[in-house]
């Protein structure tokens, strides 16, 4: 009996324009095709240590327990959930889009008496209604996400996190797409807990999950009554492997922490405020064309992610053809609707080392090239006309 051998693995080259995963540097592919060492080598220690320093630096802040998840953004969401909560406590999740509605279900699963407020997809919630639902519920934890990747709409969290101490909470954000391409402020804002994920503004594989937790949501972990429900994401164990007696828990994925060290040294070469105005600047280009050939975003402006643009499909056109030509055609791939948003938005990323003006310019040309094909008018040109005149300045 003979058996064949499959090919191997030689994946297209594709153009990473979707909620994730985004285009990875080859710098931080490079990284960890590195030699693997053993998870106790000082050698691998060091490069935890320097992980957790310029994750530091990323969330910004001092937060000691800050450290790389094995897992991707679901597991860092799993991490902060199931440590701070306990069988029986409450937990009040703000829902506007499908990763708070996960976060809700991780709650559940944790034993948290979860309560939720909502809003429709794409729009935010103001400190009113947040201070009303904690006024009537008294969480231990409320949840929140920073940017909402499945809606493409940004929720201001300074504000949210003053009031939520005020009524002696704990705030969990999510910030897996905003970590490395907005303003990410743990320490400034309050922020009590925050888990990421690679593979969004950090561009970096997916694999790992950063999170950090503030001194008063360690104390809280300090004095929980019962064992965490799981044993893989239980910090009380993972925190002496990063720091403390280094005692083996689980078997660190090291290539992945090499390519995470890698993604980081870049994200901090750039310098954070530069990113930040590199993934507005790409966001204001991709806006002014988009618009320049009728297609409007799904959500409002001052609400919009830079690295996450949630537009509407137009009326006529078929979301799969387009999205299959452009990946077939063109090898770009980019986001379909989620949720309510199902075949109606899509969803247009500029992520990381996606944000960039190559990407921009050749997305709207490719568009204009798709749209007529359905009989969509549009003035050709008129969108790369738009968008370069936004890089003129
Ligand atoms: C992608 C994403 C997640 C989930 O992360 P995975 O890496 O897919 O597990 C959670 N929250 C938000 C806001 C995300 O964009």
């Amino acid at each position: 009996m003979s058996e064949e051998i499959v090919p191997p693995v030689r994946p297209p080259r594709r153009i990473l324009m979707g909620p994730g995963p985004s285009d990875i540097s080859p710098r931080v592919l490079a990284a960890m095709a590195a030699p693997t060492v053993g998870h106790l080598d000082p050698y691998f220690l060091k490069i935890m240590d320097e992980l957790q320093q310029m994750l530091r630096q990323v969330f910004r802040t001092e937060n000691r327990l800050t450290l790389a998840i094995s897992g991707t953004g679901s597991d860092g969401m799993e991490a902060c959930v199931f440590n701070l909560i306990e069988p029986g406590d409450k937990m009040l999740v703000c829902v506007n889009g499908v990763f708070g509605g996960r976060m809700a279900e991780v709650g559940r699963r944790a034993g948290a008496e979860v309560v939720t407020i909502e809003k429709p997809f794409g729009e935010i919630f103001t400190t009113t209604e947040v201070e009303a639902a904690l006024k009537e519920h008294q969480p231990k934890v409320v949840g929140i996400v920073h940017a909402e990747t499945s809606t493409g709409a940004l929720q201001p969290l300074h504000h949210i996190a003053k009031l939520v101490h005020k009524y002696d909470a704990l705030i969990l954000a999510d910030m897996v797409t905003s970590l490395g391409g907005l303003p990410v402020e743990i320490d400034e804002w309050g922020i009590d807990a925050a888990y990421s994920g690679t593979q969004k503004c950090l561009s970096c594989p997916p694999g790992l999950a950063p999170v950090t937790f503030s001194p008063r949501s360690v104390e809280v972990m300090d004095k929980r009554k019962e064992p965490v429900r799981s044993w893989y994401v239980d910090l009380s164990l993972i925190r002496n492997y990063w720091g403390g007696n280094r005692a083996y828990h689980h078997t660190a994925p090291i290539n992945m922490n090499y390519g995470l060290h890698e993604a980081l040294r870049n994200v901090l070469e750039e310098g954070l405020e530069a990113r930040f105005e590199r993934h507005q600047l790409n966001h204001k280009a991709l806006k002014a064309g988009l618009s320049a050939i009728g297609i409007e975003y799904a959500v409002e402006e001052e609400n919009s992610l830079p690295m996450l643009n949630a537009v509407k499909i137009p009326e006529g056109i078929d979301d799969k053809k387009v999205r299959a030509q452009l990946l077939n055609q063109f090898g770009i791939e980019i986001g379909a609707g989620l949720g309510p948003m199902a075949g109606k938005t899509w969803r247009i990323g500029l992520m990381g080392e996606a944000s960039r003006e190559s990407n921009v310019l050749l997305f709207l040309a490719t568009l204009e090239q798709c749209l007529p094909k359905q009989g969509y008018e549009l003035t050709p040109g008129a969108s790369i006309a738009a968008a370069n005149k936004v890089y003129a300045g």
